[in-house]
């Protein structure tokens, strides 16, 4: 992939919506109503647009490494106060991926000095190895990344304040298959569940 890659996709990108709808980006001017605010990973396999196939203007999205959510993050208190107060979206989507290097590398406890700055926040999302006899997979482990995230967020004051009515609904992509698995903590499976400790 080189620029001029960029520009040819794009100039295909155009053509999609303009042959559907003449007016497509002139609408999009108009403003956005998306109904999900998503905390993704930044990694380059898992765009929460492009493996829903979801159109512009449904999601909000906020992306950093591991989707962690920090409560110094500035970034992302300011992202979601605006999705919750401006936007009203329906659900906040804490969305990881199986094969993350950030969890990996937390999990192994990279020492990589110019990583630490974010890694500390993604190992502390990461189960005392000490206080339970699992077998931790990669997977696993991404898994209960998300779980933290999405009890994070609940205690995040910008959520408690802002955040009533509001959705927080976990998903893990599975690179493997392509297949996005939704969890509702609601209705959490028993292997969920006692990963969890709930
Ligand atoms: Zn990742």
């Amino acid at each position: 992939m080189d620029i001029q890659d960029l520009k040819k996709k794009n100039v295909n990108f155009k053509k999609k919506w303009l042959d559907t709808d003449p007016d497509y980006f002139e609408k999009l001017t108009q403003g956005q109503d998306p109904d999900f605010l998503v905390l993704a990973c930044s990694d380059s396999r898992v765009c929460p647009t492009t493996v829903t196939e979801m159109e512009p203007g449904h999601m909000f999205i906020h992306r950093n490494v591991a989707n962690q959510v920090v409560e110094s993050d500035e970034s992302f208190a300011a992202g979601l106060y605006y999705a919750l107060v401006h936007l009203k979206v329906k659900y906040v989507l804490i969305n990881g991926h199986t094969n993350c290097g950030g969890v990996q590398a937390a999990w192994e406890n990279n020492d990589e000095e110019g990583l630490q700055g974010w890694l500390k926040y993604v190992k502390d999302s990461m189960p005392d190895p000490e206080a339970t006899d699992k077998e931790w997979t990669l997977e696993k482990l991404a898994k209960f990344n998300v779980m933290v995230q999405m009890k994070r967020l609940q205690k995040h004051p910008v959520f408690q304040e802002h955040g009533e009515g509001v959705s927080i609904i976990g998903a893990l992509f599975d690179l493997k298959t392509g297949s996005l698995d939704v969890f509702d903590p609601d209705n959490l499976t028993e292997e969920d569940r006692e990963m969890l400790g709930y």
